[in-house]
């Protein structure tokens, strides 16, 4: 591929015009990453129509509608009884049928108001809604002058969004990729053009067709993703049995091993003293270690992956542990450090921060071999590190990295053992599909002591009870976790709605705190910080889904998640492992909603049934619509773009097969290089 086109690629979002690094944050947390790459293959889950409409009388309640409203009159919003009235807008169509639109964030008031001035024509787009014979539409997502009805697209395409991304946002990053993408593609050979080719249609798709799995494009797709990921899975097993990277023998020299079970405050659980039977009958052969540990947050990996780490150490050999971020890093290294200076073995941690001195200082120390645990981030593989005799890679959230990454780890010895953690319970039938270069040990068992968290799901008209409920249970000294998730596309609806949450369990809980997205991440850690003191007033966090990525608060033994049909099963899992973390009962409550459909209430039960993420991961593969709910680093289990791993078995034989016999070209190359987090593979 043109190293213009690789560039092009490689853009980071926030020069794209209209973003910035604010927005360009948002997407990374959202889609996973930020470059103009990631948003093309984030891809859109559902197209809305928005044809004109005559009259609202033709449409059902709950369909979008896209309609020419006169404006009559505006009542403003004000306060009734203590409730918020909000403000209407009173408008007639064609027909003469009357709607009238609302709006209950006042923040954004002045701007809608000025777009609809009373004795014009608009045209206005969104959800109607229906409160006895009223016609009602809340928050228009379009509002136009009738000479600009060509901004409202016909069929809107959707994506999977999320917090600070709005569908428009979506929609005008598009258009300037693709935009710009013609004059990329210049002089591209046959491959490169289709592969382009398949991506323009699937973001410009003419119907909902378009977006299935076996659409033209949508096939194509998932063929050269399989295709990239069974030719990177190829190679590394390739370069496992390459023998001119002999591996060291290692006899043992220290009875460390018993020291660090001497050592350890608990007995290993069943399923954790399996996962090392396992690791260390796999460093004992004289073929690399290849094995992924998957199991829940909380089951004990990092014991395991410790005890495997001392295995080394015990025979002169380093380890280096990665994890995909500083904070997660420094966790690990809190972790570890102490056990580490009990039996006596120097374990250090490096990442970007580290610089000038104490760096190089840390750098010599791994040299020399003094070092033999080093925990990190991608700092690990900077080129100017270098291990005496790196003898095993630890790889934590393996997901977050890319076959590449894992090999640019593992180049750093020679042929050293490999072993992968994940806390991602992905189904027992698709661990082949996925790791078909690993071995798979399962951890589904929680350490002694540890209580299952209690579910519960009661309708959202039972908001008052509960709070009467939460009351002993904070004197009791309870902290609590109530996440409010994105109900409506348009982001002002959904803050408010935290917000709104917010003011409300304030009056019963004063101190509750709050935090979403659109705050920035200093005063976010900042009250995350006072929730986690045990001392601090902060009893109840109100939250939007930030509070996914890792906090860790061991009073938090009650979650409510409200709408909670609205998340998936893989989201639900993990939230809910907010609690649950030390030895007291937690609890978690879902509340769902009005509109709960059948699927959704499935999903509840399934929830409150089991907390085995395995259990609930085949589940949710049985169940799940084709398409639905994926697409978002929450909502999935498995991080693959376009392949549906239900309908493209016959591609994936067709991949694999591709990939053993085939040697890699220069295409396939390439497309190690799209679909693997941006690193160039070296065969
Ligand atoms: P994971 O990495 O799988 O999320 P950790 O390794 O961080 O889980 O373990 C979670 C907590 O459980 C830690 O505080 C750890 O010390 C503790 N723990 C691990 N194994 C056991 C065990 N067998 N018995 C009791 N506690 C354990
Ligand atoms: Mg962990």
């Amino acid at each position: 591929m043109k190293k213009d086109l690789f560039d092009f690629l490689n853009t980071d979002l926030q020069f794209v015009k209209g973003v910035g690094p604010k927005v360009a944050a948002r997407f990374d947390d959202v889609i996973g990453g930020r470059r103009v790459l990631d948003f093309l293959l984030h891809r859109p889950s559902a197209v809305r129509p928005r044809a004109l409409t005559q009259s609202v009388a033709d449409a059902a309640a709950g369909q979008t509608v896209t309609i020419e409203l006169l404006i009559k009159a505006v009542r403003p919003g004000r306060s009734f009884r203590g409730r918020r009235v909000p403000t209407q807008i009173i408008c007639a169509d064609h027909a003469g049928a009357t709607v009238i639109i609302q709006f209950f964030n006042s923040n954004f008031l002045d701007y809608w108001l000025k777009k609809m001035p009373v004795g014009a024509w608009r045209i206005v787009s969104g959800k109607l809604e229906r409160s006895g014979s009223r016609n009602i539409i809340n928050h228009p997502e379009f509002i136009e002058e009738p000479e600009n009805i060509g901004k409202i697209p016909s069929i809107q395409v959707i994506y999977p969004a999320g917090e600070g991304l709005t569908q428009k946002t979506f929609a005008a990053v598009r258009d300037q990729i693709f935009a710009a993408l013609p004059d990329r593609l210049m002089g591209a050979d046959e491959n490169t053009l289709e592969f382009f080719a398949a991506l323009r249609d699937i973001h410009f798709p003419s119907g909902a067709d378009d977006l299935l799995p076996n659409a033209t494009a949508m096939a194509k797709l998932a063929y050269y993703e399989l295709l990239a990921h069974q030719s990177a899975i190829a190679i590394s097993r390739r370069a496992r049995m390459d023998v001119r990277n002999a591996r060291p023998v290692r006899p043992q020299k220290y009875d460390l091993m018993d020291k660090f079970r001497a050592s350890l405050p608990f007995e290993l659980t069943g399923a954790q003293a399996r996962a090392l039977d396992e690791i260390f009958a796999d460093m004992s052969r004289d073929m690399p270690m290849m094995r992924l540990v998957q199991g829940d947050v909380g089951s004990g990996k990092t014991i395991v992956a410790l005890a495997a780490a001392v295995w080394m150490a015990a025979r002169g050999g380093q380890t280096a542990l990665l994890a995909p971020t500083d904070t997660l890093a420094q966790q690990h290294y809190a972790k570890l450090k102490p056990l580490c200076d009990k039996i006596g073995i120097v374990c250090d941690i490096l990442t970007g921060r580290d610089k000038g001195p104490a760096r190089r200082e840390k750098l010599v120390s791994l040299r020399s071999g003094r070092t033999r645990i080093v925990v990190g981030t991608h700092a690990l593989f900077s080129e100017d590190v270098d291990y005496k005799d790196l003898g095993l890679v630890i790889i934590d959230e393996q997901h977050r990295f890319g076959v590449a990454q894992r090999e640019a780890l593992r180049a750093k010895g020679r042929n050293p053992d490999l072993l992968a953690l994940s806390a991602t319970p992905i189904p027992r039938t698709l661990s082949m599909t996925m790791y078909g270069d690993m071995d798979v040990s399962i951890i589904n068992e929680k350490p002694a002591g540890r209580l299952p968290i209690k579910t519960s799901k009661i309708p959202m008209a039972r908001y008052g009870e509960l709070v009467a409920h939460l009351r002993p249970q904070i004197d009791a000294g309870a902290k609590v976790f109530w996440v409010c998730p994105l109900v409506e596309e348009t982001e002002e609806s959904h803050v408010t709605a935290a917000a709104a949450r917010h003011a409300d369990l304030e009056k019963y809980f004063p101190g509750a705190g709050l935090v979403h997205g659109q705050m920035d991440k200093k005063k976010r850690d900042i009250v995350m910080a006072e929730f986690a003191d045990n001392d601090s007033d902060m009893k109840i966090l109100v939250a939007t889904t930030v509070i996914e990525v890792g906090i860790d608060v061991p009073r938090a033994t009650i979650i409510v998640i409200e709408n909670a049909e609205c998340f998936g099963l893989a989201a639900l899992h993990q939230l809910r492992g907010r609690v649950g973390r030390g030895n007291l009962q937690s609890y978690c409550i879902l509340l769902f909603g009005r509109n709960l459909s059948e699927d959704g209430m499935r999903r509840l039960d399934v929830l409150c049934e089991t907390d085995d993420g395995f259990a609930i991961a085949e589940q949710d593969l049985m169940m799940r619509g084709v398409g639905e709910l994926m697409g978002t680093r929450q909502s999935g289990w498995i991080q693959y773009h376009f392949v549906d791993y239900r309908m493209h078995r016959d591609l994936f034989k067709l991949a694999s097969r591709a990939a053993m016999d085939a040697p890699t070209d220069e295409w396939t190359r390439d497309l190690m290089y799209i679909f693997d987090r941006g690193e160039t593979i070296s065969a």
